[in-house]
């Protein structure tokens, strides 16, 4: 960490000269594109460079704003901190309760595309929460001590800001890695980082994406949307690009299978599903409310083998759907499906065979 002083004494947050007793860190981020220190930190020091509009915070402003530090470009494009204000001096950086019980910085955002810079002002900042972690006694990874400022607005101490999520999450970063970057940073971790979620992604259910008022949920977890979906016939779960994931068109993940006379489900299940157990399954996707079938229903059958024309098996079966054994040369060869029809599949030239097998008895490749 490159760490400098230069406290803002003309903005009116440092002459208030109110005080607080540090309980942890907000981190921001600026939301303007402008990397450069001296946009905000000033006057020139020799290092910052000089702002030629002159409209760094270090003076009174006509906006309520003023946070403890920043962290950004020098002139020369390397990286610094620059401490603005005493840490537990109480800042306007919040916009709640937040400004009583937080300490804060600034970092300079640019265009949000260069990850090398992104990089090494996030470094810095784990830097500079580490420090302020051992200088007040905080654990990092304590509920609500390191926050983001939308982290802030979620526990209602402030504000309804993005920051500074919308960048992290662009480099794969989170406030999780952050809090887990400082702690590693002082030492004796051994809480391995959970992996940044996709924070806001959500799957829709609706009819079509254009048809936006036939949207009956929206989920962040996929099994729920997927749910949602299976309980309303006609619906499909949209991912955040408006493409159909769920379910499949007909053929593409199921399979379908003609009811003959003596068959049950668990029969069905057990000989296409290779296990009687999973017959619920076929209840589920079928939606149906008994147990009984009849002869001549169609039914679509899960797609355990997810199975499709094209796809390259090979054959475990020991006998065709005719009965009749298959030999050891075609066991030892990988063939194509060409059909898929009532649990059966056609394996096709030019592999030899044209001969149709039970659908479980072959195995995708
Ligand atoms: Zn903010």
């Amino acid at each position: 960490m490159n760490l400098n002083k230069l406290i803002f004494t003309e903005n009116a947050c440092y002459k208030a000269g109110r005080k607080i007793k540090v309980k942890g860190i907000m981190v921001h981020s600026t939301g303007a594109n402008n990397p450069y220190l001296k946009r905000y930190v000033g006057p020139d020091d020799g290092k910052l460079g000089k702002n030629r509009y002159n409209n760094h915070w270090n003076q009174p402003m006509d906006r309520q704003v003023c946070v403890h530090g920043f962290i950004g470009k020098l002139q020369d494009g390397t990286i610094a901190t620059y401490q603005t204000l005493p840490w537990d001096h109480r800042g306007w950086h919040a916009g709640g309760a937040a400004n009583n019980t937080h300490t804060s910085f600034e970092i300079c955002e640019d265009g949000l595309s260069d990850r090398s810079y992104f990089e090494k002002v996030y470094k810095e900042a784990t830097e500079l929460c580490a420090y302020l972690c051992e200088l007040y006694n905080l654990n990092p990874l304590g509920d609500g001590v390191i926050i983001g400022h939308y982290e802030g607005h979620q526990r209602g101490i402030a504000s309804n800001h993005g920051d500074p999520r919308h960048w992290f999450s662009k480099f794969g970063k989170s406030m999780d890695t952050f809090r887990q970057d400082v702690k590693r940073l002082m030492g004796g971790s051994t809480v391995t980082p959970k992996p940044p979620k996709p924070e806001g992604v959500l799957y829709r259910v609706r009819k079509s994406w254009q048809d936006k008022k036939s949207q009956i949920g929206a989920y962040k977890v996929l099994a729920n949307a997927k749910r949602k979906a299976d309980e309303n016939s006609g619906y499909f779960v949209f991912d955040e690009s408006g493409n159909a994931i769920y379910p499949k068109k007909a053929g593409e993940e199921y399979s379908t299978y003609t009811v003959v006379s003596g068959d049950s489900l668990w029969r069905i299940a057990a000989r296409l599903l290779g296990d009687g157990r999973r017959y619920p399954e076929i209840k589920k996707l079928n939606r149906l409310t008994s147990d009984i079938i009849h002869a001549g229903q169609k039914l679509k059958i899960p797609g355990s083998s997810a199975l499709k024309v094209g796809d390259m098996v090979k054959v475990t079966a020991s006998r065709y759907a005719t009965g009749k054994t298959v030999p050891g040369w075609v066991k030892e060869r990988t063939h194509k499906v060409s059909q898929i029809e009532n649990g059966k599949v056609l394996l096709g030239w030019p592999d030899g065979i044209a001969s149709w097998l039970p659908i479980d008895g072959v195995k995708k490749v």
